[in-house]
């Protein structure tokens, strides 16, 4: 029957376009099916030997396969021509690594700031905030600092432009948290308030304009010089991991009276004297005192109801410090080669 050869040359055609693999093969199948020898071409040149009765059966028959074969030809072509099927893409080979996912972690300073406020809370320390810019009263007045104290100046402080009638600035120390916090709280109480300050300093191997600090606040009803000698070996003990020792030395800042520069014994020779200490066997650290009765005062607090101390240091330097960098730009200059050490 010449209907059932049409039909299995269209089975035959189709089967083997869809297993078709490349582009030759394709235009190969197209010579064997459509060419001017295939078998479909010979039964339509035969067309014209056939009766009346046979062409109109066969005729059609004939053309509608032949066009059906052909739009089988064009998906073909055209799913070749689009990416999505490449089989040499498409296949997987398990045996390929993986693609290497790249993980950021902490910088160096919040791992810092992070083990500090470890230290801290582990010794019953709450942990407070307070704005980066902040009024003339916050900054300046409260901790009492004089009108005409130098840090007031347009050369060591980032002043801005405000609308109201109250000067406001980067804060130069993160001092204002005492005030703030001293507002709504009453003691006893300690708190550590770490945070980013801002100085109008030329900046080198040891100063920059933005840094961050940690200010340490305990204020109760008998609080003395004890206290803060005896926190200060602890915290510095734990955060270098070694024994340190505190030295106090006689110094001014108008918050606090007494005030204090302190030092803490070498972390590199403990004391006996080596190059990082130039011999003295100490390094210096940062400023503390007792709180001074104003500041109380501007807080709201009755006068010489409570004693307390509070302390102030550069988080940079411990970091410095502890990790024997010797030039604090390299904190925020973005060098990966540095920050990818810690
Ligand atoms: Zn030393």
């Amino acid at each position: 029957m010449l209907e059932q050869k049409i039909l299995n040359i269209k089975i035959e055609a189709l089967k083997a376009i869809k297993e078709a693999r490349t582009t030759e093969q394709l235009s190969d199948l197209r010579v064997k099916y459509l060419g001017r020898k295939s078998e479909l071409n010979e039964v339509l040149k035969g067309l014209k030997d056939m009766t009346p009765e046979e062409k109109k059966k066969v005729g059609p028959m004939a053309n509608m396969v032949k066009q059906e074969i052909e739009s089988g030809f064009q998906e073909a072509e055209r799913l070749f021509r689009s990416k999505s099927f490449n089989f040499e893409a498409e296949s997987i080979d398990i045996t390929i690594p993986g693609k290497e996912i790249k993980q950021g972690h902490l910088h160096i300073l919040s791992q810092i700031q992070n083990e500090i406020e470890d230290i801290f809370t582990s010794m019953g320390f709450e942990i407070a905030d307070g704005p980066e810019v902040e009024t003339e009263f916050y900054n300046f007045d409260a901790l009492n600092i004089p009108k005409d104290h130098p840090a007031r100046d347009l050369w060591d402080t980032f002043w801005i432009k405000s609308e109201g009638k109250e000067r406001i600035a980067l804060r130069p120390h993160t001092s204002p948290v005492q005030v703030r916090y001293m507002e709504k709280h009453r003691p006893p109480f300690r708190i550590i308030a770490p945070g980013k300050c801002f100085r109008n300093e030329a900046t080198d191997a040891t100063h920059e304009h933005s840094f961050y600090q940690f200010e340490a606040l305990v204020v109760g009803e008998d609080i003395n010089v004890g206290h803060f000698k005896f926190i200060g070996e602890q915290f510095f003990s734990k955060f270098f991991n070694r024994d340190i020792k505190i030295r106090l030395r006689p110094s001014f800042f108008p918050f606090v009276e007494p005030g204090f520069e302190f030092d803490i014994s070498c972390t590199v020779c403990d004391g006996k004297g080596c190059k990082s200490c130039k011999g003295g066997g100490w390094l210096e650290i940062g400023g503390a005192g007792m709180v001074n009765q104003n500041v109380f005062a501007a807080a709201g607090y009755p006068k010489n109801k409570y004693q307390g101390f509070a302390w102030g240091f550069g988080l940079e330097r411990l970091a410095m410090m502890k990790y024997k960098i010797d030039d604090i730009r390299l904190f925020h200059s973005g060098d990966l080669r540095f920050i990818k050490q810690f």
